[in-house]
């Protein structure tokens, strides 16, 4: 199809679909479709599509051409005959998407976990994570070192977890593994497998030997709070904007590498809005002050999104992608892509992150502008079936691909380190 189609479609279904503007049509998604459209979001422009009320943008694949759109039933009927007329395929792939959130939109929030708990048979609320990394000094007292590096816009702490075994002798500069999750805050997994990751951590004495482990487990918590009390697939953060009713910075698009440059949204109402400079979050700051305060020694920095099951790599930025350490990085993700399926976790590709995605501002090519030799952005589970509600039962598995995988990179890592002193 040509662009001139696409334009077609655009101005058509902009009148068809309405005024943008941030609050879902229903939040809890009753009759709302899944479709998998074969086209790109610059080109099918949802933001003058009507989207975010009655659309969500649910997830691009630029390798493949494809958008998952999540559309709301009464602009449903139009929205498809526009794209037959445009000549845009498309595949229906769930009926109705509030199936998926029923349980916790319903969810009993007065039953909480005695404080300082934590459950992988449930996803936790905001509450429960708080109370969880507030009692973990306490808890393991020569261990771990819990620090507020930032509050977000709404003024709820931003923790950074430090995991390192404090040795008699003088302090040494170990090296440093970087975790971030939570960014996107509809991806509950990616919080989960961090605190999965940090619990299985603190069982594992000789990886802390070696490593030093730094994880901020809840880059996004006043999104979190929205997305289980609010609307289910909220992404951003909740900054509000030049528009009155339209919230939310996109954090993965605020980072100062490229910011502003392809994939990232300059109207506030847009999930993808990119915020009005660079850095220009709370939340955002906070994860650039913890990255540079220690970028000389992070070797590694895995930032933990769902969905697809894909390890990607530098550069986000530019479809040509190669940096001169692509191979070092697929080697790398080769061996923890296949430590996943030999200890019975699921399938992940490898990717570079410009082929699959091609965006500007993301965390993963910042730090890795900052020189820090392995990044990885980690889509965790599943490949879309459940539209970032992975049922309850997989949070475990999916925290062990995470723990597999980290536990290869911090073995991997010393062996290099050891190779270079020899
Ligand atoms: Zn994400």
């Amino acid at each position: 199809m040509t662009l001139r189609g696409g334009l077609t479609l655009l101005v058509v279904a902009a009148a068809v679909l309405g005024q943008s503007h941030n609050h879902r049509a229903d939040p809890t998604y009753s009759g709302w479709n899944v479709l998998e459209v074969k086209a790109l979001p610059p080109f099918l422009n949802l933001e003058a599509l009507g989207f975010p009320s009655h659309m969500d943008l649910l997830s691009f694949n630029t390798g493949a051409g494809t958008t998952l759109l999540a559309v709301a039933q009464e602009r449903l009927t139009q929205f498809m005959q526009r794209l037959t007329e445009a000549g845009v395929a498309f595949q229906t792939k769930i009926n109705d998407l509030s199936q998926l959130f029923i349980r916790p939109l319903t969810y009993d929030v007065t039953r909480s976990l005695p404080r300082g708990d934590l459950t992988f048979d449930r996803y936790m609320y905001y509450q429960e994570i708080e109370s969880y990394i507030e009692a973990l000094p306490s808890k393991h007292r020569n261990k771990v070192q819990v620090d507020e590096i930032g509050r977000s816009v709404e003024g709820r702490p931003i923790y950074l977890i430090t995991i390192n075994k404090k040795t008699k002798t003088r302090k040494v500069d170990k090296p440093v593994i970087f975790i971030e999750a939570g960014a996107h805050a509809r991806e509950w997994v990616s919080p989960a497998s961090a605190l999965y990751l940090v619990e299985r951590l603190l069982e594992s004495p000789s990886l802390l030997r070696n490593a030093e482990w730094r994880l901020v487990p809840l880059l996004n918590p006043d999104g979190y709070v929205y997305s289980w009390h609010h609307d289910r697939l909220w992404r951003k953060n909740r900054a509000p904007s030049s528009v009155p009713e339209c919230f939310g910075v996109d954090l993965n698009r605020n980072f100062d590498f490229y910011w502003g440059g392809v994939q990232a949204g300059r109207d506030p109402c847009s999930d993808l809005y990119q915020g009005s400079n660079p850095f220009s979050e709370p939340e955002s700051r906070a994860l650039r002050k913890a990255v540079s305060a220690v970028k000389r020694r992070t070797k590694a920095y895995i930032s933990l999104h769902s969905f697809g099951q894909t390890f990607l790599y530098p550069w986000s930025y530019s479809r040509a992608g190669n940096n001169s350490k692509s191979k070092d990085l697929v080697n790398l993700a080769d061996g923890m892509v296949r430590k996943i399926e030999a200890a019975g976790g699921t399938r992940y590709n490898i990717s570079s992150s410009g082929v699959s995605l091609l965006v500007g501002g993301a965390s993963d090519d910042w730090v890795a502008s900052q020189g820090v030799p392995y990044v990885y952005t980690m889509e965790l589970r599943d490949r879309g079936e459940t539209v970032f509600h992975l049922p309850e039962h997989l949070i475990v598995p999916t925290g062990e691909d995470v723990w597999t995988a980290m536990k290869y990179l911090g073995r991997k890592l010393r062996y290099r380190r050891k190779n270079k002193r020899n």
